[in-house]
């Protein structure tokens, strides 16, 4: 009979993990608390740097993982630690014995409104990336007028690298998905005027900063190095961003018909508390806490726990499914050698 293998979380690496460990010859149960596979990724429309479909990699992973059984809108309720194994009872009422379990559950969007300067959720006029990239699937949000803004700017940095929202870490992908949305629009709305308000620009992957010169130069939109200090609303409805500029050392006024708040990457509540179930340490940065974060990453420090993606921190696509080829590795190998 092939071993189970619970993977919690049906993300990109949730799927990757599970595609690699059907090829290995196991059985992996995946347990997906929402009504969907593909987790963030299933959200957005074109991935940096290629600006290939998400949706086409999602249906590639869920075809590759198609034989493995899964259970969505399903949760761990609670577990039962057995002689060299645990017994995991799941929400739907179902029990299930393994010897190895996976975490892959990836992150939660620092929630924008926290920041209160910004007004998301007070004005009109002011959203979030994930809800540009809701727009850009669907077409479908009445903060983006028809005929597209004649002015607008993205926001860098907003619940990352924040002492006062509690996460000091950079989100890593957000200056590169800022660039990325921006030049969308450019090609949507030629016209539009385009700023991006940052702290530094974080360009580290592969072409990154070819995009980014490509924004500049072919596309025209403008980096204004400084923190937004303060988002208004004037009499005709339009949004008044001020800021410094820290290159200059002048203030900075704009008015735009939208502002995209570029919200960081935080570890989900819902990790933490399944996480405290098997007695799993949360690190510093509130993600989960690996063996050791060199060599180990994908190793929890509690045996026969893996994890994958950014349960642990901060990741892009490509860095998630090669961290989710390596966690079926080093779970075979776990096996092979006697546990
Ligand atoms: C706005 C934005 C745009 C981005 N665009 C790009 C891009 O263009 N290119 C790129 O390389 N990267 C991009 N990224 C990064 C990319 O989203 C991540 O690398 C990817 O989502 C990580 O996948 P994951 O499987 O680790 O986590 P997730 O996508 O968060 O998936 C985790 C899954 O686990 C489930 N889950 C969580 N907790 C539990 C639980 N307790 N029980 C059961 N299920 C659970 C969730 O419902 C979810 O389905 C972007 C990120 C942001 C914020
Ligand atoms: S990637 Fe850029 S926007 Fe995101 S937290 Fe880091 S510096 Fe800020």
């Amino acid at each position: 009979m092939k071993e189970n293998i619970l993977i919690i979380g049906g993300g990109i690496a949730g799927l990757e993990a599970a595609g690699q460990l059907l090829k290995l010859g196991y059985n992996p149960i995946i347990v997906e608390k929402s009504d969907h596979l593909g987790g963030h990724v299933a959200d957005w429309n074109r991935l940096f740097p290629d600006m290939s479909p998400a949706e086409d990699l999602v249906s590639r992973l869920i075809a590759a993982s198609s034989e493995a059984n899964i259970f969505l809108n399903t949760e761990i309720s609670f577990v039962n630690r057995l002689k060299d194994s645990w017994n995991i009872m799941l929400s739907n009422g179902i029990s299930i014995i393994t010897r190895i379990l996976l975490f892959a559950t990836g992150f939660t969007l620092f929630d924008a409104s926290k920041k209160e300067e910004y007004g998301y959720g007070v004005y009109n006029q002011v959203m979030t990336n994930s809800d540009l990239e809701h727009w850009f699937n669907t077409g479908q949000d009445e903060r983006i007028p028809e005929e597209g803004p004649a002015a607008m700017g993205f926001v860098h940095c907003v619940g990352s690298r924040d002492e006062k929202a509690r996460n000091p870490q950079c989100s890593k992908v957000c200056c590169i998905t800022a660039v990325k949305q921006a030049i969308e629009m450019k090609q949507k709305f030629p016209e539009a005027m385009i700023y991006c308000f940052y702290m530094d620009l974080r360009m580290f992957g592969k072409k990154y900063e070819d995009f980014y010169i490509s924004a500049q130069k072919d596309y025209g939109i403008r980096f204004i190095r400084g923190r937004v200090s303060e988002v208004s609303e004037n009499i005709e409805g339009k949004l008044v961003v001020k800021a410094e500029d820290t290159l200059s050392g002048k203030p900075v006024k704009v008015t735009l018909d939208l502002l995209v708040l570029m919200s960081g990457i935080v570890c989900n509540q819902q990790t933490c508390k399944t996480a405290g179930l098997l007695s799993l340490p949360i690190d510093s940065d509130g993600f989960l806490k690996s063996r050791d974060n060199i060599a180990d990453i994908t190793e929890a420090p509690r045996e026969g726990i893996f994890y994958a993606g950014t349960c642990t921190g901060p990741k892009t696509v490509p860095e998630t499914l090669a961290e989710a080829r390596s966690a079926a590795l080093e779970i075979h190998n776990y096996i092979l050698n006697g546990m």
